[in-house]
């Protein structure tokens, strides 16, 4: 199984090796100087492990060690990432697993750096796996995006909730658009709309009457 998906992959990477004309391949550089293999064989050896936005480097100093050294660099003001393309300063890292390293597991690369490669690949033929590839990490990204903007609606429990935005409606902050009408709530448990209120602990009410009763 394994060898056939290597073997996959080996005629994508000569397909892309000759289709070199207007090709992104600063990432792909960037991957072969770190650790002397063919970029996209890296590439396609890279797995999604997390996504993180960050003001300050030093709530991931903690998995130094376990990062490649390139990503982490210094310069006077402190501490910063760098994409493994060689882009300073990054703040939306994303998080790949790298198996075939010996003295680190994760890579970061710069999740701006990965829009651009899948905007670069797109028109080019033969390479399916690594297209695919390249969209299931933009889609993992943007649902890590998603929650950190958003939070669960306590009903539906979908990520609808802003995190930020300031709701005149003070349900709006528990529960979301569909939720939520004319000053009620849909109960959690049976769907009911109840009015929305606050327990003696500041928690929204949850439940309606009957489904707090029956409980
Ligand atoms: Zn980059
Ligand atoms: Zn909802
Ligand atoms: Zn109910």
């Amino acid at each position: 199984m394994n060898s056939l998906c290597d073997a996959v992959k080996d005629e994508e990477i000569k397909t892309i090796a000759n289709a070199t004309v207007g090709l992104y391949t600063r990432l792909t550089d960037g991957l072969h100087h770190i650790t002397d293999k063919n970029g996209w064989q890296v590439l396609a050896d890279l797995e999604f492990s997390s996504y993180i936005e960050l003001d300050d480097p030093d709530q991931l100093m903690e998995m130094e060690g376990r990062i490649c050294p390139i990503n982490i660099q210094q310069d006077v003001e402190g501490k910063y990432f760098q994409c493994a393309c060689g882009k300073k300063h990054i703040k939306r890292l994303s998080i790949m697993e790298y198996k075939k390293a010996k003295d680190w597991e994760y890579l970061v690369l710069g999740s701006e750096c990965i829009s651009t490669l899948e905007k670069y690949t797109k028109e080019l033929e033969g390479i399916d796996n690594i297209k695919k590839k390249i969209k299931l990490w933009l889609e993992d990204i943007k649902d890590e995006v998603k929650k950190l903007r958003y939070k669960k609606c306590l009903s539906c429990n979908e990520y609808k909730v802003s995190r930020t935005t300031n709701y005149k409606n003070p349900a709006r902050h528990f529960w979301c658009n569909n939720c939520s009408s004319a000053g009620k709530v849909k109960c959690v448990t049976c769907g009911d709309y109840r009015f929305f209120n606050l327990d003696w602990k500041k928690q929204p009410m949850k439940y309606c009457r009957s489904c707090y009763f029956s409980s």
